[in-house]
């Protein structure tokens, strides 16, 4: 077999392997906690399920337009008016998950010779799908201390005319953190000082912000909006993460590109989904709120709970529903200690390794778990760091 070399480059995501293995588990019989799962642990509205059977029923099960049906791209729109981005039905594409505009804006826009910059730690598929392409992949730095915001200080310096794409994600997987509005501006200056760069904005989190933080996406900033792919869906929003719907928002020149790659590769997303994704847009916001105020809720919970353990310190996380506690003073490595928690204590969470290097010294807690199933995962934390 003569398997192309650039597969070699192809990474993972090991929130998938880890629940393989807690599952394995547990069907041997131990009692897993699992705070290693970034979807929602509600189920999707009734609302939406039944506008999906009642699409099915009315013979929605044909292929439809590659970027989706007209009157969900004109809903997207009307939605995304609410973030105050004004865009046309025109340049949106409806996809099969959020994962599929990245792999498209990284497909269209990385090459050997340019280059690709991603928040480490951040989602692990920007760097698999960035690397795939041969472009050369760098990750820029969080801060901590900024509830993990961008090192914008570094970002500057990293940022050439080589530079074909800058990935962003706020609210941020695996941190929590956000980027505020002045972040969001800088990143457009640096734009307008570089007029060859492409932001892909990650905001699938948009609607998980706390404190009463605001969203603010990049797309709303008019002079380079039309430079800005804007990546969202219905997965964590919606509680939908197996229906595999989401969206992008791409600029005018880019969109024949990227809707050329869904007829490639996809087509269109399933029709009946299309319609209960209108269904969502329309009338499952009290549904979003009460799932939003149970994760503000538990967010809170966690991180104090985390805070009380030795050596472990956690910012509160600002959005999205994750803990991103720092665990540096245990003088543990990341990995060993939650490989030791899945292995010896029954309890799944991810490393911070698992999204990039610099996540050495961290833990990914998902708070979308119940209350006390993070009570009894954060005690099996303390037992294990006890015993070591
Ligand atoms: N972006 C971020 C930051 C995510 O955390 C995820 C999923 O975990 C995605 C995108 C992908 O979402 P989807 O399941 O819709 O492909």
């Amino acid at each position: 077999m003569l398997l192309a070399d650039r597969f070699a480059q192809l990474g993972e995501e090991n929130a998938f392997a880890v629940l393989a293995r807690a599952n394995a588990l547990k069907a041997q019989g131990r009692d897993m906690i699992n705070l290693g799962i970034g979807q929602p642990d509600f189920r999707t509205p009734d609302i939406i399920v039944e506008s999906a059977i009642k699409a099915l029923r009315d013979g929605a099960h044909g292929y439809t337009d590659s970027l989706g049906i007209p009157p969900l791209r004109e809903k997207v729109v009307e939605y995304l008016s609410k973030r105050g981005v004004s865009a046309q039905p025109d340049r949106v594409m409806i996809v099969p998950g959020g994962k599929v505009t990245m792999f498209f804006a990284c497909m269209l826009l990385g090459q050997p010779g340019q280059k690709i910059l991603y928040p480490d730690p951040g989602f692990p598929i920007y760097r698999s799908a960035a690397a795939v392409t041969g472009a050369e992949v760098v990750g820029y730095r969080l801060r901590e201390d900024d509830d993990f915001a961008p090192d914008m200080e570094q970002l500057e310096t990293l940022v050439d005319a080589q530079t074909s794409l800058l990935i962003v994600n706020s609210p941020g997987n695996p941190t929590g953190g956000i980027m505020r509005q002045h972040h969001i501006e800088q990143i457009a200056e640096l734009m307008r000082r570089h007029p060859q760069l492409i932001v892909m904005s990650d905001e699938i989190y948009g609607e998980m912000l706390y404190d009463g933080e605001k969203h603010f996406s990049l797309a709303s900033i008019n002079d380079i909006a039309d430079r800005v792919i804007l990546l969202d869906g219905w997965s964590k929003t919606f509680a939908m993460t197996g229906w595999r719907m989401g969206f992008g928002l791409w600029p005018s020149a880019l969109i024949d590109a990227a809707r050329k790659l869904s007829v490639n590769c996809h087509s269109c997303v399933a029709a009946s989904y299309q319609h209960a994704a209108i269904t969502a847009l329309d009338e499952a916001w009290d549904q979003v709120e009460h799932m939003v105020a149970t994760f503000d809720r538990r967010r809170k919970f966690a991180a104090d709970l985390l805070n009380d353990l030795p050596g472990v310190t956690c910012r509160v996380p600002k959005g999205a529903f994750y803990a991103f506690p720092n665990i540096t003073q245990t003088g543990r490595e990341s990995r060993e200690l939650a490989k030791d928690l899945l292995e010896n204590h029954s309890l799944a969470l991810l490393s911070g390794t698992d999204f990039g290097a610099q996540g050495e010294g961290f833990l990914r807690v998902s708070v979308a778990a119940s209350d006390e199933d993070i009570q009894k995962g954060v005690d099996r934390i303390r037992t294990c760091l006890a015993q070591h």
